[in-house]
């Protein structure tokens, strides 16, 4: 039998150095440059900056769709939040409860995580814009 892509897919445990860290809120030492631009923790930065390493050798550039979507401040998740959602109710769109509130997506918006929910304000998350 094959080994298929997803056999090598395994679950993220949490770094023991983000217990009783703030999403959002990573100090300056947990985080590392990656290659491309932006940070991310410095567990996911060595295995980013490998895979990345692994894909130039057979011809692959990975980028991030941008810097903000690697590592991302608890202050830059609340403003991308507040760019996609509003207070004022959307028909027909999705919703979100922040702060004890229901925000609705605006028309025409990708969805995004609450702040200091996404795998972003941990350091553990890319987005590649050439997956
Ligand atoms: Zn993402």
């Amino acid at each position: 039998m094959s080994k298929v892509a997803w056999d090598y897919i395994v679950p993220v445990k949490l770094p023991a150095d983000l217990k009783g860290i703030e999403p959002g809120k990573l100090p300056a030492h947990l985080l590392r440059p990656i290659e491309a631009g932006g940070k991310m923790h410095w567990l996911a930065a060595a295995a980013y900056n490998a895979m990345d390493e692994a894909a130039k050798a057979d011809g692959i550039e990975l980028k991030p769709t941008s810097a903000g979507d690697t590592y991302r401040s608890y202050e830059s998740q609340l403003a991308g939040f507040k760019q996609r959602y509003q207070l004022e109710p959307v028909v027909g769109t999705s919703t979100k409860t922040f702060e004890g509130k229901t925000w609705y997506l605006k028309k025409g918006m990708a969805m995004l995580a609450t702040p200091g929910k996404s795998q972003h304000n941990l350091g553990l998350a890319v987005d590649i814009a050439n997956a």
